[in-house]
Order: C-alpha cells, then structure tokens, then sequence
C-alpha cells in the first residue's frame, strides 16, 4: 500500500506541481475527517480512499477526479456537507464526490427492481459527469480486492452485483483491464473452488505450453525486424473468468481452449499495423474468415485492433492482435484513456469519449421511454453485452447494431419515426422478413407507410433495448387511446338507455365520480372500463346519482366496427365474422372478447350484464375476418388445388389448410379461410360447393 507521498511522486510524472498539490491537500483533509474510523480489516479508513486514488492514478486520470476520490466517503460517513468541500475544494470536485455518494446511497438488494432503479441512478451520474463513473469504478475495485474480510454472504452479494453491473459498464465503457479484474474477483468470491480448479489447471498448462508460445514469439519478432519494422510481441493468456464462461456457455473443453495461443503486437502507428498484418499472413497462413478490421470499423466502446487467425506450425491455431500503442491504452483503460491523451482543455471529445457519451444519452433517453425499472434494466442489460453487427443504409452509412439485430431494430437505429411507421424490408436489395437476424455487410432498406404502427409481434424478435422500449411505448400509447374510445362508448352505450349522455351530464357530477373511483382524469376512468376492469353499467348508475333500482329502458346493441384495436378481439373458439348473431365478452385487463352468441363458451355467463354484453356489427364493418370450414369430399388427386382454386375464385384467401384422410376414400379437409362477412362466406361455400366429389361443408363453432 504506497503513502500519499509515494502516490504524489507517481503523480508528478503527468500532473502540475500545483494540481499534485491539491491531491494532497485532499488527501489531507480526508485524513482528518475520517480520524478515528477504521476499515473491517483494521486499518484506518484513509488508507481506503487512498487506494482508490492510487487506482485512478494508473489510469493517469486528472487531479480532480484523484481529489474527489480521496474525498469520496467524507459526506456519506462524516457528515461533512457538500457545500464545505465546495468551499474548499471547488464546485466541480463538490459535485463529483456528491455524485459517487448518491451512488454510494443506493440500496444494494439483490432484487431486480432495486438493481434497475440502482442502475437509472448510475446513468444520470454519468450524464453530468462520466468521471463519477470511474470514481466508483475505481471505489469498487478497491472493495472487491479485500472483499475476504466481508462475511460469506455479503461478499457474494456484492460479487455478484459486481458481475451484473459493474463489469459490463467497465465494459460498455472499454475499460478492459478493469472488466477483466472484476470479472476474475467475482468469480473467486461467487464460485471459490471453480475458480481454484481452473487458475490450477492454466498454470499446468502454461508449463507445456512454454516451449511452442516462445517458439512463435521468436518467429513473429523474427519475421518483424526482416520486413524492417519495429512491434513488441507478447503473448496473452485468457483470464479465468473469460475461460469459464467458454466452458459453461459454448461447451468446450478446457484443453480445447487452452490449445489456442494468443499474441499482441504493439507498433508506433496505424499504418505498421497494415504491414505487420501483411508480414505474418505471409509467415503463417491465415484461417479464412477470420480476420477483423475494428481499426476501420471500432466497436461500440471505442476498441480499435486488428485481429486475425493464423495457423502455425503443426497446424497450432495462433490469434494475432495488431495495434498501436494508443489503441493498446484505450482498449485497456478505455473512456480513461481520454484523459490521457488529452491536448488541451477545448480538446473535441474523441473514440471512447464520444461513444460512451452517446451511450450515456440512449441510456437516459430509454429510460424516459420504459414504464418502469424493470423494463428499463431489461433494455440496458441487452445494451451492455455489445457483439455487434454492421450493417450499411442505403445511401452508404455503416450502422453498429448488436448480434441478431433485426430490420426492425435497424430501423429504430435509424430513427424512431422509421421503427414506427416500417412496414417491411429490404435486404440487399431483395424483400426479407422483417424478423430475419442480419449480417454484417448487408445493405437494408426500411420500406415504412404514414400511419403505419409497430405491431406487438415484433417485441418477439427485436433485440436491441432501443426498439423494444419504443414498440412498447407506442403500443401503451394506442392501447390507451384504443380502451378510451371503446370505454366511451360502453358507458354512453349505457347512459343512452337511461336518456341520458356524457355530454348532458354536469362536469362537476363526472369529476365528483373520477374520484370517487380514485381516478384523476375521466379519460382514466373510460380506459379502466374499456380494458374490462369496471363495469360500464355500474359506472352510469353512479354518474346518474343512483336512485336505486331504475333498469335501462331499451337496451340496444353496441355496434362494432373492426377498427377498435388492441382492446378487442375475435375468440378463437368461434372465429365471429360479420353479420353473425355476437356477444362481447369482458376480460379484466384484456378488453373485449367478441364471440358467437351461440358459443359454447360463452354457456353460463351470457346473462350477466357484468361480464356479458350484446353487440352488433356496424353497417361499415372493414377488415379481413378467418373462418374454420370443414369440407367433406371423396379424394381425389389435385385436391388441395382444387379447394384453394375455388376458394381464390370467390375472391377468399386461405390462412391454413390441414387434411385427415377418413378412410380410403374420403378426405376431411379443415380450411382457415379470411373473408368480409357472411355474405362473402355464403358465396366462398356456394363455389366449393360447386366442386365434383364435396359431400358436406360445415363451418366450426366453438
Ligand atoms: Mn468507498
């Protein structure tokens, strides 16, 4: 554990006397502030924040970030308000030890709700200023390296939320030695004697492997300096973490990926890094397929290297990173790195920097779209496990999407207008089913329609974050609007039959109802009542101020018109088409159910005007309506032909076709045919009807 004096020296190969100054000073302070207190392990607390500045000042991070860290438990554990460090130390470092305290406050529970709201509270930090991030990357380092003091079960806890959270925003954030450190602590502390048995077996492994890594290293240095050019060859060993997920999650055996050997080679420029490729393509033959430019295209966090597969002697498979020194520091210390290469204060924010900040703005932009916590987390765990595609725009923008992203999510990516209204795809010019996974390389065009809307299905297939939280923002959207429109109508449906109207009733009776239903707003109380949470019925009688037993004149039918939306649908059981004698069904939550009046399933509950309520078809019904038809006829060769032939002709489609063969003789043929109405259903069965060999048609009901 280096003193303060130690870290000052460290601090002044990168920093100005004065700014090393004032780490002191901070350190200082925080010396004083925490007198007294001790860590779990004994020793005093300062040498806690101490160790997370030491962290921070690997990364050559600024002074202001290694103040706030020395400074970072000082309002959470001393009662030191944030405005005496604002006096002493300045706002911008006051606001950054506020906002790791406020991270620091989060209720750390294991419950999936709590690690969302935990999560939304990390993003917003982030969005004002991503250095307290990294302050509490760097806090939780610090935890995790002498987490043995902590009890068993509170050590897994913070393993584990160490392995769900932080982790992957380390990740997310490109700060791969730190992922990595993480990664492997928390296995240890979730899984000690998994992680024992496989560090055993690497270090087994690296003794026969010795011979044949210093081989290659010897060639590839050798092949370097013939070809003239200057790169550090050393060789990678995968961290035990990394080892036992390929295990668990691609079933491989331990040897198997230990029998792949891993080298790095760091040059001076990007243009080396071309030519070294060059230089070992031609020293070892390369695995076809598996070479990757993320110098042309980096990933989402910012990574840059090139990356290739060669076989060496023996055939021995050798996996060869490519890049320069300052692709070496980012891809290790990723958004921290920024601080590094930092020219001047107006610097333009640069690679990791600016995508971790666009990140940063999706996250927060989600998070207004999501209901609620739990949708939210579900949309940024996907986020943070980034393997991603590229794809092309028509006119020629290569977009980054996640593995099996869809034209869907794709079209989300473009803009949320286009996710909205898309109504198919194009891949590589040829039309493809808008749930079809897309590759990298391909060229997708969104064919989108005005006024089109996501349809529910897709949430089946879309995989990034941003397109599942729209689709279902809008489809929350139209189902309120839908159930407010119906409800609407069920309670005038109701009020008409009693003489009245919502329109003759006085305001102040209707906003002396909303509440009494504990509602704010009419419109809430309508969507309650057209998603089948109350009864329309009672609703009226409380808004006609009761007088008791009066019972609705004439009770007409309410008329359907097809276009209700996601708040009605058509039973199954039945298939109801128009012109059919109908019921309606309500379903707490669902809306309504229309069915066949004479459905079976509709039996017992039909009288009661709580759960049942009589329709009828509006005379400008539109839409497309399936029917089961069950057609007896004696076998014949071409027979399926024959039925959609005559089917088509009346100018019906078919949904499905199954056939049983009775006997020998005569088949039954079960059709799911879309028509208008009844009138087209007579004129479909007219022309099956017509065919040689039919003996009876029926039409299934319930
Ligand atoms: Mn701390």
């Amino acid at each position: 554990m280096p003193s303060i004096d130690v870290l000052a020296e460290r601090l002044s190969t990168y920093l100005d006397d004065d700014q090393v100054n004032l780490v002191r000073r901070a350190y200082f302070y925080a010396e004083q502030a925490h007198d007294g207190q001790r860590r779990r392990s004994g020793e005093a607390y300062v040498t806690h924040p101490l160790a997370v500045a030491c962290i921070l000042a690997d990364m050559h991070m600024d002074h202001q970030s290694l103040m706030a860290a020395m400074l970072h438990d000082v309002i959470e554990d001393t009662g030191i308000a944030k405005e005496a460090l604002d006096t002493q130390f300045g706002e911008s470092v006051a606001e950054l030890v506020d906002g790791v305290s406020k991270l620091t406050q989060m209720n750390f529970e294991t419950k999936a709700e709590a690690q969302a709201e935990n999560f939304q509270k990390m993003a917003m930090a982030m969005a004002r200023d991503i250095r307290v991030i990294l302050v509490k990357l760097a806090d939780r380092l610090h935890n995790m390296r002498t987490l043995e003091v902590l009890s068993g079960e509170k050590r897994r806890r913070i393993a584990k939320e160490t392995l769900e959270i932080y982790a992957p925003i380390a990740n997310r954030l490109g700060m791969h030695s730190m992922r990595i450190e993480f990664e492997d602590l928390g296995f240890k502390a979730m899984h000690p004697m998994r992680s024992e048995r496989i560090r055993a077996a690497v270090k087994r492994a690296r003794g026969n492997r010795k011979e044949i890594v210093n081989k290659i290293e010897e060639s590839i240095t050798h092949c370097l300096a013939r070809e003239g050019m200057e790169g550090e060859v050393s060789g990678r060993e995968k961290h035990l973490y990394g080892i036992y997920q390929k295990m668990r999650g691609k079933r491989r055996a331990f040897n198997e990926i230990m029998d792949v050997y891993a080298f790095r080679i760091v040059v001076d420029k990007v243009d080396t890094c071309y030519r070294v490729l060059g230089a070992v393509h031609n020293l070892y033959k390369p695995l076809p397929g598996r070479f990757k430019d993320y110098i042309a295209i980096p990933k989402a966090n910012g990574y840059q290297s090139l990356h290739t597969t060669l076989f060496g002697m023996h055939g021995v498979p050798i996996e060869i990173q490519i890049r320069t020194r300052e692709m070496e520091e980012l891809a290790n210390n990723g958004i921290a790195a920024h601080w590094l290469y930092k020219s001047n204060e107006e610097d333009q924010p640069k690679g990791s920097h600016a995508r971790a900040r666009q990140w940063v703005k999706g996250v927060l932009e989600m998070q207004q779209r999501a209901g609620n916590s739990l949708e939210f987390i579900e949309s940024v765990k996907i986020d943070l496990f980034p393997d991603e595609v590229y794809v092309f725009t028509p006119k020629g923008r290569i977009m980054e999407l996640p593995k099996g992203s869809t034209a869907v999510d794709f079209a989300y990516a473009v803009h949320t207008d286009v996710g909205n209204t898309c109504i198919a795809c194009r891949i590589n010019r040829r039309l493809a089913p808008l749930s079809q996974a897309l590759e990298s390389g391909s060229t997708v065009e969104i064919v989108s329609a005005p006024g089109a809307r996501p349809n529910p299905a897709w949430l089946n297939f879309v995989v990034t974050g941003k397109a599942r939280t729209h689709i279902r923002h809008a489809l929350k959207l139209q189902r309120r609007s839908e159930s407010i429109s119906l409800g609407e109508r069920l309670l005038n449906k109701v009020l008409v039959s009693f003489d009245s109207h919502l329109d003759k009733i006085p305001a102040e009776r209707i906003q002396t109802v909303v509440a009494e239903y504990q509602q704010d707003v009419l419109e809430d109380l309508l969507e309650d009542i057209g998603l089948g949470n109350r009864m329309a019925y009672v609703v009226a009688r409380r808004l006609l101020s009761d007088n008791g037993e009066a019972l609705p004149s004439s009770e007409g039918p309410l008329a359907i018109r097809g276009t209700e939306g996601l708040v009605l649908s058509y039973a199954k059981c039945c298939t109801p088409i128009p012109g059919d004698p109908i019921v309606g069904h309500l379903s707490a939550g669902k809306g309504m159910v229309v069915h066949l009046d004479s459905c079976k399933n509709i039996g017992e509950i039909r009288h009661n005007p709580e759960k049942c309520i009589q329709l009828s078809w509006a005379k400008d019904v539109t839409g497309e309506f399936n029917v089961e038809l069950r057609v007896e006829l004696e076998h014949q060769r071409g027979l399926i032909a024959l039925l959609a032939g005559s089917v088509n002709a009346a100018d019906g489609n078919i949904e499905k076709i199954s056939m049983d063969e009775r006997d020998g003789r005569i088949s039954v043929v079960q059709l799911v045919v879309s028509v208008h109405d009844r009138v087209h259903l007579a004129r479909v069965i007219r022309k099956l009807r017509g065919l040689t060999g039919v003996i009876r048609i029926t039409r299934a009901r319930g």
